[in-house]
């Protein structure tokens, strides 16, 4: 039996599937993922430049490299055929959350509707000083024809940030605890495109596991965790996901 076989025989009749995706998902849509091939740590270092205390004493750096290097590939990302199938899975009745690790806002885009963000989204900034959000299209004009190197609230000049989560920030207390309900409520998991090497979120797949959930992992590099999957598949997710979907719907 082949893998695509196997993964519909193992979700076969249960509609409360989760979804666990990282960066991988996005990676067919050219952004580039954190770790494997290609992948953006390679080349910079992420304590320098995605870290709240890069962020805190040097805020000039890390909006440069999100001009530059981040947000151009962001905003010009479409979804693809694996983010489509996932939201097809959710209005066909058989996948209840999405729970992302990704920041890039292309399940939304997609189609899918409860998306639970546990590292925020690039598409938004905030103040650190009154809290005020806006969306990142309004902002950034201020970096490149404003030549600010750090863009500031409208409303009291504070200092503004992406809504992404930064290395050394806890993650959001809601989405925790929506992907920790979710996951208790699960039959399924489907984790796509996750190194699974990120804590606290690889431990998801392991609590849907432990909770006696079906576990399928996709992603094209092996991941710790595939020995505890009912099934690990070394697969492109756009290439995987679309049929699965047609064969389950
Ligand atoms: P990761 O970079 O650690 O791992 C990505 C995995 O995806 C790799 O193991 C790789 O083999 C696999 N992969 C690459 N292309 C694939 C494809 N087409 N189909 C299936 N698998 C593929 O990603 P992660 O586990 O999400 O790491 C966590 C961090 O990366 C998160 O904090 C997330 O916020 C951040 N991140 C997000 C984005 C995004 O929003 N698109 C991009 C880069 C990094």
């Amino acid at each position: 039996m082949d893998a695509l076989d196997r993964a519909a025989e193992l979700l076969s009749g249960r509609t409360r599937i989760v979804a666990f995706t990282g960066a991988g998902i996005s990676a067919e849509s050219g952004i580039p993922t954190y770790r494997g091939a290609g992948g953006l740590w390679g080349k910079y270092d992420p304590a320098k430049f995605a870290s709240i205390q890069t962020f805190r004493e040097n805020p000039a750096t890390y909006w440069a490299f999100f001009r530059d290097l981040r947000y151009p590939i962001l905003r010009d990302a479409r979804p693809n055929a694996g983010h489509e199938a996932l939201a097809r899975l959710e209005a066909g009745g058989l996948l209840s959350a999405l729970v992302t690790q990704n920041i890039d806002g292309l399940h939304q885009e997609a189609g899918s509707r409860r998306v639970v963000e546990l590292h925020g989204n690039s598409r938004f900034v905030s103040c650190q000083q009154c809290g005020m959000t806006y969306g990142m299209k309004e902002i950034y004009a201020q970096l490149t024809e404003g030549k600010k190197a750090v863009p500031t609230c409208l409303q009291c000049g504070g200092r503004l940030k992406t809504t992404v989560v930064l290395f050394g920030e806890p993650l959001p207390p809601d989405a925790l605890k929506e992907a920790a309900e979710a996951i208790e409520d699960c039959d399924a998991m489907i984790s796509v495109g996750s190194s699974l090497v990120v804590y606290p979120a690889a431990l998801f797949p392991q609590r849907a596991a432990a909770g006696g959930a079906r576990l399928i992992i996709v992603n094209e590099e092996p991941t710790p965790l595939d020995a505890m999957a009912d099934l690990a598949v070394g697969a492109k997710a756009g290439s995987f996901l679309p049929a699965l979907a047609d064969a389950l719907l």
